[in-house]
């Protein structure tokens, strides 16, 4: 095939899937040339002030000297070796480092290559643990509606069914039980009404279930909700009494970005399983780990076949473990408490008042997230757009433009953003 006839840009539309984009009717795409802080440089070389941190990921922001040193400092010594039968400094460094840092009570680190797969990880964990106790029973699991775990087959089983499109997978996906999301806001007075969904399908439920999966107060991609707490400390407590294992998909919400290092932290929970991903590297590269407590680990490996099954080929990719381990240092000094918090305040002063405009249904705010829902679903690529045109990356999805830059934004810089998105309203009514 010669393809050579076509600019970049026609070949990219032809041949090369995007992340959730059709085949016959592709989204446009802006061409990146680089980037460098908070800026994405495209071809023609205006920069653009970056809102999304490149999905949650990109917090200290791009080309970050210290991490670039760290992956080159690594790569004069190795980029890869097998996790079987080796092991290597960066990885021993980067799980200390974790374990360090997380909920108390979690002990073993699993290192995955991507989020989805340490939430795939994570739910064979739960079945295997129970399972090596003659539990085999116990193999569904439990999950809030809105949810997003992933893209693979058990995680995409535990997303929302609607936004989850598991009415076409119907014949393939497990069928797990889904819970009401919650409804009780992050900043509203606990209704104990709000668990009691929950709680009588674990009653009904209780002997078949594995796990109960759950993302730690900010639900992500299945819709960018922010729940109250409360909810959480309950689902710690019901799976305490009723003997089910409690997962935390931190891939999203995990360092720093809700204000506290890890969201858990705002219900004071641990759970038996956490999952991360996407802020670990920074923003560098794919690694995600899925960490457990020592009873699960145990319990994992109590009967046949003794071992956990599970051991990808770049599993501890020791280029990413640097990288990330150099990110958590970055973390440790760049203040990302204050950083988060002034974020957060200055989201609160910009976007609440958006809430009047006719186009919007809601504003919601937490930590470095802010989230205007509108009324209804929007023309991505139009408000795409206009946000470049206003010099910022904002992509929304559905009714939700919402933004999560990299922590070491400016006052300015965010004032950019927030403008950009009051200006792309007056194009909804
Ligand atoms: C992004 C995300 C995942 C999937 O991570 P990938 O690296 O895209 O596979 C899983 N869970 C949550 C909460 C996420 O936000």
């Amino acid at each position: 095939m010669n393809n050579s006839n076509l600019s970049d840009l026609q070949f990219d539309q032809k041949h090369i899937w995007h992340p959730y984009t059709s085949a016959v009717n592709p989204l446009p795409c802006y061409q990146v040339e680089s980037a460098k802080g908070v800026h994405l440089t495209l071809q023609d070389g205006e920069q653009l002030v970056d809102g999304m941190s490149s999905w949650w990921a990109a917090i200290h922001g791009y080309n970050h000297p210290e991490l670039n040193q760290a992956a080159v400092d690594q790569l004069g010594k190795m980029s890869h070796v097998m996790f079987g039968g080796i092991t290597h400094q960066p990885a021993i460094d980067l799980c200390r480092q974790l374990l360090d840092i997380a909920p108390k009570g979690l002990e073993r680190v699993f290192l995955a290559d991507s989020g989805s797969v340490a939430v795939e990880v994570a739910m064979k964990m739960a079945l295997q643990y129970w399972a090596c106790q003659g539990s085999t029973e116990k193999h569904k699991f439990l999950t809030p509606r809105n949810g997003y775990h992933g893209d693979t087959f058990a995680a995409m089983s535990v997303c929302d069914p609607v936004n989850g499109m598991h009415s076409l997978f119907n014949n393939v996906l497990s069928h797990q039980i889904f819970a009401p999301a919650p409804q009780t806001r992050f900043d509203q007075n606990w209704n104990e009404d709000d668990i009691a969904p929950l709680e009588d399908l674990i009653q009904a439920h209780k002997h078949q279930l594995a796990a109960l999966i759950i993302e730690p107060v900010v639900q992500g991609a299945g819709g960018m909700r922010i729940y109250h707490p409360e909810y959480l400390k309950r689902c710690r407590q019901l799976c305490d009494e009723h003997d089910i294992l409690l997962i935390c998909d931190e891939i999203a919400t995990g360092f720093g970005r809700t204000g506290k290092l890890f969201a858990c932290e705002h219900a004071q929970i641990s759970p038996d399983i956490m999952c991360l991903g996407k802020a670990l590297t920074g923003g560098y590269m794919t690694l995600a780990a899925t960490l457990c407590s020592e009873d699960v680990a145990l319990g994992v490996c109590a009967g046949e076949p003794g071992v956990f099954m599970h051991g990808p080929t770049y599993m501890g990719n020791p280029l990413a473990c640097a990288v990330a381990n150099a990110s958590l240092k970055l973390i440790q000094q760049n203040h990302w408490q204050q950083q988060v918090a002034d974020i957060e305040q200055q989201l609160k002063e910009q976007l609440l008042p958006l809430k009047q405009h006719v186009a919007v249904a809601d504003v919601r705010v937490l930590g470095a997230i802010g989230v205007v829902e509108c009324k209804q679903a929007v023309d991505v690529a139009q408000l795409q757009r206009i946000f470049v045109d206003n010099g910022v990356w904002i992509r929304p999805f559905g009714k939700l433009i919402y933004i999560m830059p990299p922590f070491i934004i400016s006052s300015e810089q965010l004032s950019q953003l927030t403008a950009a998105i009051a200006i792309s309203l007056q194009s909804l009514n």
